[in-house]
């Protein structure tokens, strides 16, 4: 028999996993084609996650999991789990029941029936976030695939059903400064995109605060365009001919009327404005520097604390 996996990235969710897990073996019953294996990682959870966890997977065969020594993020979470799971299909899904798990006899239809490898779900709508996280959103998905060869579907969430092939080769890429989103693009294969409207969260607090996803956001664009570094010298030669023009301008006009000692304020407005233009550019190179800096030292991606007695498959 097939097997599917489903790997769940959780921090602090004792309140869902209950509620999440009974909907998994609803589902599961309702699947009977395919050998289940439900993959739990848990993000450093300073709550009763990790307890909920081992009492599930010493009830339940097919639940396993392993647990951080910290929070290391829910893209650390992916990677581990991508990698301890080796179903013929693999999912990825949030613990609260965003991604709901009855859209899977969907998905699994999909990628049983069509030339797909990936079937994956967007938001089709941001509105609940409110107007700012709408039009922020929006944005980034602009500007993003502005800058990156590889383009990203607006609204993209990480709710996907892939096959072992396309886990492959997000495994193969190794990277410490991993945007997830952006390596499903970069590794290519054919995925089909379902919109649904997301719905909220079944219990407890969303683990991105508004700075996390600007933050986010920026780690994104910074791990899959090098555009950025690239802008600066294009401004540098705007700049310089700006000055070449202004020098050829002042010359003229110190030959024609002499040179009285006007001007100084829109010299300082000047040297202010270029020196601001140079100090953004250095910021920009310094966050490529600093994402170098966490490569070069290779450290691991996660630090595994505790795994189930039924160890890795
Ligand atoms: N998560 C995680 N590590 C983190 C942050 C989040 O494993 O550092 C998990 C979280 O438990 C949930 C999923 O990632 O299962 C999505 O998180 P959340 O629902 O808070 O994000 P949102 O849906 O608001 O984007
Ligand atoms: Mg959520």
């Amino acid at each position: 028999m097939k097997k599917i996996s489903l790997v769940i990235p959780c921090l602090n969710e004792e309140e869902t996993i209950p509620l999440l897990y009974k909907e998994l073996n609803h589902i599961m019953r309702r699947i009977k084609k395919y050998d289940f294996e439900i993959f739990f990682i848990d993000d450093g959870s300073i709550d009763k996650t990790l307890e909920l966890l081992r009492k599930i997977s010493k009830k339940d065969k097919r639940v396993r999991y392993i647990s951080f020594s910290r929070n290391f993020g829910k893209e650390a979470a992916i990677y581990a789990g991508l990698k301890e799971c080796r179903g013929d299909f693999t999912a990825i899904m949030d613990a609260d029941l965003q991604d709901p798990p009855e859209k899977l006899i969907e998905m699994i239809s999909i990628l049983e029936k069509e030339e797909v490898d990936c079937v994956a779900l967007y938001n089709s709508s941001y509105k609940k976030y409110g107007l700012i996280r709408c039009i922020l959103t929006k944005l980034w998905y602009k500007i993003a695939n502005k800058l990156s060869n590889t383009k990203q579907m607006t609204g993209a969430r990480d709710f996907r059903l892939m096959k072992k092939e396309m886990v492959d080769a997000i495994l193969s890429l190794t990277e410490y400064n991993r945007f997830t989103k952006g390596l499903f693009s970069y590794v290519g294969f054919h995925t089909k995109w379902i919109s649904y409207d997301t719905p909220n969260r079944v219990k407890g607090k969303s683990k991105y605060s508004m700075k996390s996803l600007i933050k986010y956001g920026l780690n994104g664009i910074v791990s899959s365009s090098e555009a950025p570094l690239t802008l600066s010298v294009y401004i540098g030669m705007i700049f310089c001919l700006i000055s070449f023009l202004a020098i050829i301008f002042i010359i003229i006009k110190t030959l024609i009327w002499g040179d009285p000692t006007t001007g100084w304020p829109s010299l300082a407005c000047i040297i202010i404005f270029v020196s601001g233009v140079q100090l953004f550019f250095l910021g920009i190179i310094g966050t490529y520097i600093s994402k170098i800096y966490l490569e070069v030292k290779e450290r691991p991606l996660y630090i595994i604390k505790e795994r189930s007695k039924k160890g890795r498959k």
